[in-house]
Parts: C-alpha cells; structure tokens; sequence
C-alpha cells in the first residue's frame, strides 16, 4: 500500500517527460519523411490516385519530382483533391493540400483522355494555377473538344472554344522527341500505345542521367495487333542494361480469366510478364530487382486480390520488385 502511494504521485511527475520524448520521437519522424532523400534515390512519386475505376478518389495520378525537389509533374490527372488530402494527412508534403496543387505540381502530362486519367484536373481547375497540360496531340485534341469546351465544363485552356480563359497552356509532344517539363529540371519524351480505339501514351521522365517510365492504358502487342510496346521496350533497353532505369509504372486491369475479346486495351498478369520478358530479352539482362510499380488496377477488391495473386506467382521466378502503390504513400527510387 506504502509504496502504491508513493509510485502514483511519481508517475505524475515523470509524465510530461513522457510526453516530451514522445513529441521528439514524433518530430524526428516527421523530418525524415520530408526529408527522405537518400543517396541512391532519384525520383519521389506520390501516388494520388490508382485504381483503374470505379472509385472517384483513388484513379490515375502519380506526382514525379527529382529527388529533394519540390517541381513536380503530374503523370496523369484521375484524382487530384483527394490525393493531395491523403498524401498531406500521411505528412508525404509539410504544406497545405492548396500549396501542393497551386505550387508544387508545374505541368500535367496526360496519358490519353479517358475520363479516369484527367477528371482530377478538370474538376480543379477553378482552383489550380497557371500551367502546362502535355500530351500527344491526338490526346490534347480530345481535351480541347470534349472537357474544356464550355459544353461539359469552362474553357480553362488557351485553345479551342472561345472564350478562352488561358490558365492553361496546351504543349503537344512529338512521339519521340524529348522535351523539358517547364519550371522543373526534368525531361519527357512521349511514346504513343495501343488503347483500344484509341492512343495512348508511355511517357518517360529523365532527371539528369535516371529514368522513371510510366505508361498510361495499354493492351499487349499480341492482342492490339500493334507494335508499339516492342518499339518501346526497344528504345529503354539500352537503359534497363545500365541500370538507369529506376521503375517502371504500368498496369495491370484485369485477371488472367478476363477473355481477350474484353480487354478493351488493358493488361492481364500473363501479358505484362510477356511483355516484361520480352524487354528482358531485348535488353539482354535479367530484369531482377527492378522496381516494377503495378498500377490501374480495376475494382472490386476481390478481383484485385486475384490479380495481386497471379502477379505474385508469376514473379516468383523472375524476382522483379513488384510494388503496388498506395493513394498518398511516397515511393522513392
Ligand atoms: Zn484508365
Ligand atoms: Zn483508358
């Protein structure tokens, strides 16, 4: 009973020590998170969207910046708002959700103008700042007639319906050709894909001598009957071999189930691994240990489970690091 009196009363007084070193401990983890930049690592992406439907605050949009930068790009623009509030929740930016969108991201550069890849930046563009939309010019095109319009929303851009209201500044790629993403140290060239109907698009980030490749809806070569991933996989594999190539981002829609004649131009586990295994070939290397980011990955939760399942399996052999990114969790490469 003595010492119960006696242990109370000095744990009441040890307590705002406690507490102190708690704050500490939670400050400390909160610089790291801001200043995660290690040697070796050459890009930040913050993921602000990845699912491949059917939910409005997690599709497509990954920011990319070079490491221990604030200019970012935006590959892809699904869901901007909600992203921006989980990644600032997750302390992945020290600012305000509105300093992230006005500030933070200089340019979007667009895949193709399914809605899941580009309603983020039209619902915000009221709020947003001045800055370049990229895209191929078949993609800008689809932007300008069918979304900044005035019909389906105002026209924010500097092309197109009159008026224009020119917060917006539309700069076509050539497939190709690489070009500077403005305000940012960073380089983009465009590869287009095979989509279906229509054209989509890889877009691959250099930042001094790294490479980040990301690329928008795709079907496979087999199935598109088109050549464009081999074209690509041509033109990284000199990078792949001398290791400059620090992630791939590519999708994955449907389970290996899902029949051909419904792919609508998307990837199946067994088609990216064939693809992957091609890009292995040609660049005459193992693809082991490469970061291989698994995005566009379609609802329900069951049939994702499945997928993440047969990707698991598959690469059980070639030992890539599959990563499956998470709405607001940065990724450092
Ligand atoms: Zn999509
Ligand atoms: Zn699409």
């Amino acid at each position: 009973m003595n010492s119960r009196r006696f242990i109370i009363p000095l744990l009441i007084l040890l307590l705002p020590l406690f507490a102190n070193a708690q704050h500490r401990k939670k400050k400390t983890r909160s610089r790291t998170v801001t200043q995660e930049v290690s040697s070796g690592t050459s890009f930040r992406v913050v993921p602000l969207g990845v699912l491949g439907g059917i939910d409005e605050r997690n599709l497509s949009a990954y920011m990319v910046a070079p490491a221990g930068s604030d200019k970012y790009i935006c590959l892809d623009a699904g869901t901007l708002h909600a992203g921006i509030e989980e990644a600032v929740k997750n302390k992945a930016f020290d600012v305000r959700g509105e300093k992230v969108l006005k500030d933070y991201i200089q340019g979007y550069f667009i895949s193709h103008g399914h809605l899941d890849h580009l309603a983020g930046m039209i619902i915000n563009s009221p709020e947003d700042s001045s800055k370049n939309i990229y895209g191929l010019a078949s993609t800008l095109e689809t932007i300008k007639k069918h979304y900044f319009s005035w019909e389906s929303w105002a026209n924010f851009a500097d092309d197109g319906d009159k008026p224009q209201l020119k917060k917006y500044h539309y700069v076509p790629m050539e497939p190709g050709a690489e070009l500077p993403a403005a305000n940012t140290t960073m380089q983009v060239k465009a590869f287009p894909l095979a989509h279906s109907n229509l054209t989509s698009t890889a877009f691959l980030v250099r930042s001094n001598d790294d490479y980040l490749l990301y690329l928008g809806d795709t079907g496979a070569d087999e199935i598109e009957k088109s050549q464009n991933l081999q074209h690509l996989w041509e033109a990284v594999a000199p990078l792949v071999k001398a290791g400059k190539l620090k992630a791939i981002m590519i999708e994955v829609s449907f389970p290996n189930e899902q029949p051909d004649k419904t792919l609508f131009g998307h990837l199946t586990p067994r088609l990216l691994m064939n693809e992957l295994d091609e890009l292995a070939r040609i660049s005459g290397t193992s693809l082991k240990g490469l970061n291989v980011v698994i995005t566009h990955l379609k609802p329900p939760y069951k049939t994702i489970t499945k997928i993440k399942t047969q990707l698991n399996y598959a690469n059980e052999e070639r030992q890539m690091n599959l990563i499956y990114p998470r709405r607001g969790k940065v990724l450092n490469f």
